[in-house]
Parts: C-alpha cells; sequence; structure tokens
C-alpha cells in the first residue's frame, strides 16, 4: 500500500534499525522503545489490522508467529523470556495501521 509507513519501512524506502529479514517478512527496533528490547515484527503484505484478517490469512499469520518466535529467541536471544503484542484498532492503541506483532523484552516486565 502506497501511503503506508510499515510497507515503505518493508521496502526499504524508510530507513529502519533492521534486526531480521526474509521474503516475506521484516523486522525492526521501535523507534520509542518500551523496553530494553522493543522490536516489531510484520509481514510485507499489506494487512492493515488483525480484525481484518480472513480465513485466507491463516497461514501469513501462523507464519508471522512463527517469526517471531525466531526473532525473539534466535536473533534476539531473550532467553529469560519476553511478551508478544497486537495492537488492535484504535481502541487498543493501534497507531500504525499495517499489522505487526510487539516483542518486548531485556528485563523483568510488570503485567
Ligand atoms: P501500535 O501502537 O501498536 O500501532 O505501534 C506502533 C509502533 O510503531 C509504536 O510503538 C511506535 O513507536 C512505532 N513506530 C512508529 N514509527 C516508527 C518508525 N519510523 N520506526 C520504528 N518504529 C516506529
Ligand atoms: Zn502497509
Amino acid at each position: 500500500m502506497s501511503d503506508c509507513l510499515f510497507c515503505k519501512i518493508a521496502a526499504g524506502e524508510i530507513p529502519s534499525n533492521k534486526v531480521y529479514e526474509d521474503d516475506d517478512f521484516f523486522a525492526f527496533h521501535d523507534i520509542h522503545p518500551k523496553a530494553p528490547t522493543h522490536v516489531l515484527v510484520i509481514p510485507k503484505f499489506h494487512l492493515a489490522t488483525l480484525a481484518d484478517a480472513t480465513k485466507e490469512d491463516s497461514a501469513l499469520l501462523g507464519q508471522l508467529m512463527d517469526r517471531v518466535r525466531h526473532i525473539a529467541d534466535e536473533v534476539l536471544k531473550l532467553d529469560a523470556g519476553y511478551r508478544v503484542i497486537i495492537n488492535v484498532r484504535e481502541g487498543g492503541g493501534q497507531v500504525v495501521f499495517h499489522i505487526h506483532v510487539h516483542i518486548l523484552g531485556g528485563k523483568r516486565l510488570p503485567f
């Protein structure tokens, strides 16, 4: 989607602090980290929000969670654990409307 911030980051048109990339997914450090490690994982395919996902997106969402696990465990090495968050729509705190998974770690997180 041409006017989407995260589509542009995934395409390399806007710079980011990249931690992982493959053919279908991209991960980068959040610009306003809420924990010592705060990374966003996005599909290169534009899907605005989890609430818009359909059965056709099931494989994509499964692969997204597999990449989250891989990035947290094997790239970021958050051995002590981490938190995974998807904010959905405005009421859930979503600001950027390209689906993304937050990985937060690097300290013991309060509830
Ligand atoms: P959300 O509130 O779930 O939509 O999260 C959007 C996240 O994107 C926020 O944590 C922002 O700090 C982060 N963010 C916004 N613009 C950028 C950017 N250019 N590079 C990295 N992270 C960004
Ligand atoms: Zn997008």
